[in-house]
């Protein structure tokens, strides 16, 4: 395997629309004295996510965003896996909270668990967050990095912090949600602090 190529800029295009997830990565980003400017600054679209992995479609934003700005750029595309759901809602897992006003996530866990009951899925009902980061280039280059936490899925939700399906995600070891846990807790552990460590390992070191 090559080495992976090194970042040397000091700017570096988030090509994520997704609140959540830009503030968790540019906390991550942080210590490295680079400058995150994100995609929706810099006017960017955010392109459709035709592929059915998350490195496929972690790749389709983070070159889009890297070939109209001219300047590098890392995406993460990411999601939940549910064991007894046959790893649903995985790739789709923000499709599943769109309505016609917007994404409700209060909906989508409420489905998830639904399905669960439904199923009569035993206890723990095991899940994982998982992520991929593509960091790319605009000449077209890019390096993948991927990352996973492991847990039980808990009702009712619980906690306000976080974003998406943190509320009934509780990972393995803890005894509070993602939802309960502040920011700093949740990078020890997150699917994203595991794949951003690659990526600073690959690409950063
Ligand atoms: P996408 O990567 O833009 O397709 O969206 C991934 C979706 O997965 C998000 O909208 C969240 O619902 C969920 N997700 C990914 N990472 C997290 C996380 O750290 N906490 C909670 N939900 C997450």
């Amino acid at each position: 395997m090559p080495e992976p190529r090194k970042f040397s800029g000091d700017k570096l295009v988030i090509a994520s629309h997704n609140a959540g997830k830009l503030r968790e990565i540019a906390a991550l980003i942080a210590p490295f004295g680079v400058s995150a400017v994100s995609a929706a600054s810099l006017g960017l679209a955010e392109p459709d996510e035709t592929e059915d992995t998350f490195a496929g479609n972690a790749r389709i934003k983070a070159h889009f965003a890297a070939k109209n700005s001219g300047l590098p750029a890392l995406s993460d595309d990411s999601g939940i896996t549910v064991n007894a759901l046959d790893g649903a809602p995985g790739v789709y897992t923000a499709d599943w909270a769109e309505t016609p006003n917007g994404r409700d996530f209060p909906m989508a866990m409420t489905k998830v668990w639904d399905l669960l009951n439904n199923k009569i899925a035993p206890e723990p009902r095991k899940a994982q967050f998982r992520a991929t980061l593509c960091l790319a280039w605009p000449d077209g280059h890019d390096e993948l990095f991927q990352g996973v936490v492991h847990g039980r899925l808990v009702w009712p939700m619980r906690g306000v912090l976080g974003f998406g399906f943190d509320p009934i995600f509780q990972p393995d070891g803890a005894s509070e949600t993602f939802g309960e846990m502040d920011q700093e807790k949740k990078h020890e552990i997150s699917h994203r602090a595991d794949a951003f460590s690659k990526l600073v390992a690959g690409c950063f070191a």
